[in-house]
């Protein structure tokens, strides 16, 4: 489903990503992981368009984004899911406004049509009561479960999540970990950034570890947790454990 080779992407004169090459197929859930600054999030925002990169090709649902064919853009990231580490909610919208917006707009689906699969999927993240409520008077947790639900509702065929617990008092950390763990169960195909070690040993068949721009180590993610081939992805295991 994602193809990238030899992709390179420089900010200015520093460059953020060094020939990352990786696949992921159908149903896998690759996770990404690595220190602050390593070019995870340049990754996966590569991935359905959000950033250019200046070398290298990355076929994604065999949309070809080297090209950079700007027409094919707008139709991939309907079928590229996306949820970030601040949850990007309409303030002024309530969840179930929230998850409706983008099935009437971009899909074109009716009001009620919108609002059953909308109502659906807040049953579906455990928010069944929040769905009049605005983004203000929900938890984090809650704000991110509403955003995947959002997510969910304009049929992706692959999920991207960047860090999407880690805005979170830790104790809404499961809840949001849950529903994706549902997601992955179900055969989605996601590509995750974070540093749950967890939820990564739990549900995915790979781990990637950057380190300044590179995938250092794209290996089984039992592979990785045990035997860590870098030094700098030991130092990276040890840091996180300790804390
Ligand atoms: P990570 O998600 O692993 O923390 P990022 O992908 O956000 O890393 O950032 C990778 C590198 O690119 C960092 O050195 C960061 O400072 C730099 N960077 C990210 N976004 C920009 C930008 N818009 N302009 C310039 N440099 C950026
Ligand atoms: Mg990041």
């Amino acid at each position: 489903m994602i193809h990238a080779v030899s992709v390179n992407k420089w900010y200015g004169s520093t460059q953020v990503l060094k020939e990352c090459t990786f696949s992921v197929q159908k149903g896998e859930v690759v996770v990404v992981c690595g220190p602050s600054g390593s070019g995870k999030s340049t990754l996966i925002r590569c991935l359905n368009g959000l950033e250019e990169f200046q070398s290298g090709k990355i076929s994604v649902l065999e949309v070809e984004l080297s090209a950079r064919k700007q027409r094919h853009l707008p139709a991939l990231r309907r079928r590229v899911g996306m949820v970030f580490q601040q949850f990007e909610l309409f303030p002024h919208l309530t969840a179930l406004q929230n998850i409706c917006l983008g099935q009437q707009i971009v899909l074109h689906r009716s009001r009620t049509d919108a609002e059953t699969r909308a109502r659906s999927l807040l049953a579906r993240v455990g928010l069944t009561e929040a769905a009049d409520r605005l983004p203000s008077r929900l938890s984090g947790g809650q704000q991110q479960r509403v955003a995947i639900a959002r997510s969910l509702a304009m049929d992706p065929e692959v999920m991207l999540f960047d860090e999407p617990t880690s805005a979170l008092d830790p104790e809404m950390i499961n809840e949001v970990l849950d529903v994706m763990v549902g997601l992955a169960k179900e055969g989605m195909t996601m590509v995750v950034v974070t540093h749950e070690m967890a939820f990564a040993r739990r549900v995915s068949n790979r781990v990637m570890f950057m380190d300044a721009g590179r995938i250092v180590e794209d290996r089984a993610g039992a592979d990785f947790f045990q035997k860590p081939e870098s030094t700098r992805a030991k130092a990276f295991l040890e840091s996180i454990i300790s804390h």
